[in-house]
């Protein structure tokens, strides 16, 4: 990253989003005149619902383009509390969440609100790319809790203890996860919770985003479902559950994220808020109180058709030469595995992506979501595009190995 005398300590600690400049990057080359298919970013390419678009609309007619309380109107934390309980299983109420622009600016405003220098935070890898990043620009150092695809990229109770020191700040959890598209099952999640029961410093974010998008059937689990008293409502509440309306009803664009936890941690994240970005925007408020309070029928619908696109990809990929993936069991991702390719002419995952865009597809390469910690080489593929977009960036993606 480009350098500057005037930079903080604090951003020369950070790299720029790599899902985001790779789907930048993506975006001029098509504006270019260049055919490029973009499985960087998570974003489903499915038409965000009606119902929504109607309520932003008469938002707009209304004149619903002022200010709004910093962390929401009352409508949609009610709406978030809704989602919350009815969802996810945890009890919420509106005095305890709170609406941000996307769930990365809530998990920003709660790291940013308690770290301290020299503070860590427990990540599994491969992680979301912004986890770490936002750690370290908080201050803390990044404690990685490595996983591989043998235990289909979840961690053991007993690592995490091995993970956790006297300076351990947070342990992220993000099931299902991205990139790795992990589900942690109730009674892993008990055994987790344990563990944090002999350990009361530790503060826990939960990241469900991905919770409608599970293959497997049966309930979502959370740990703020699980044992709410780690939740509850007091000083010692220490699990905080970020969601939103993103994926689940494609509105990533609108950039509307909700998050439940204690009062103390979500008062300080909007104390935070009031200073950064103010209330997240009025008319997106609308469109996601549409989304919580309208009807969730179709979310079935759009989750086979994911499963449909992931069975085509992963099959697709495990044909290929050099080439493999886990099935993953939740959320629109596959971590493919190229090791076999790498070395000689390709010296790195990120050369490699480099190649898959001469050849016409932006992907994102496994060392942006710390691949490197689990001896991960290769790329992230998003599966939310069309089931021909994707068999075409596949053809594409075959040839490209072939060159090599
Ligand atoms: N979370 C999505 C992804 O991983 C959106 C882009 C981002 O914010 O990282 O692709």
């Amino acid at each position: 990253m480009k350098s500057h005398p005037s930079l903080s300590a604090a951003l020369q600690r950070i790299e720029p989003s790599q899902t985001t400049a790779m789907t930048d990057c993506a975006t001029s080359l098509r504006e270019a005149g260049r055919d490029i298919i973009s499985l960087s970013v998570g974003e489903p390419d499915l038409a965000t619902p009606d119902h929504v678009v109607e309520a932003m609309q008469q938002a707009l007619r209304d004149g619903r383009t002022r200010y709004t309380p910093v962390g929401g109107t009352s409508e949609a934390k009610r709406a978030a509390a809704l989602h919350f309980t009815r969802d996810l299983g945890i009890e919420a109420s509106p005095a305890n969440v709170t609406i941000s622009a996307g769930g990365k600016q809530a998990i920003f405003h709660a790291l940013c609100a308690t770290i301290d220098p020299g503070d860590e935070v427990v990540i599994p890898a491969p992680w979301w790319v912004s986890y770490p990043e936002i750690a370290r620009f908080a201050g803390a150092s990044v404690v990685p809790l490595p996983t591989t695809p043998a235990s289909a990229f979840r961690f053991t109770a007993k690592a995490l203890e091995a993970a956790i020191t006297p300076r351990t700040r947070w342990l992220l959890l993000n099931s299902p996860g991205n990139p790795t598209g992990a589900v942690f099952p109730a009674d892993e999640l008990l055994a987790i919770a344990d563990v944090l029961d002999r350990h009361p410093h530790v503060l826990v974010m939960s990241d469900d985003i991905y919770a409608p998008l599970r293959y497997n059937g049966g309930d979502h689990a959370t740990l703020a479902a699980l044992r709410p008293d780690l939740a509850a409502n007091g000083d010692s509440g220490r699990v905080l559950t970020v969601s939103g309306v993103s994926k689940s009803h494609a509105m990533t664009g609108l950039r509307i994220g909700f998050a439940t936890g204690p009062e103390w941690l979500i008062l300080a994240m909007e104390r935070l808020q009031s200073h950064s970005s103010g209330n997240p925007c009025s008319i997106s408020q609308a469109g996601a109180v549409a989304a919580m309070e309208g009807s969730q029928a179709f979310l079935g619908d759009w989750r086979d058709i994911f499963r449909a696109r992931r069975d085509l990809v992963c099959a697709a990929i495990n044909a290929m030469p050099g080439l493999s993936t886990p099935v993953p069991d939740g959320a629109f991702y596959c971590l493919v595995e190229a090791a076999p390719l790498i070395g000689g002419k390709i010296a790195d995952d990120g050369a490699l992506a480099l190649h898959l865009l001469e050849h016409g597809v932006a992907v994102v390469p496994a060392s942006a979501f710390g691949g490197a910690h689990c001896g991960l080489a290769g790329f992230r593929i998003s599966f939310a595009a069309s089931e021909d977009t994707l068999r075409t960036a596949l053809q594409r993606i075959e040839t490209a190995v072939k060159a090599l």
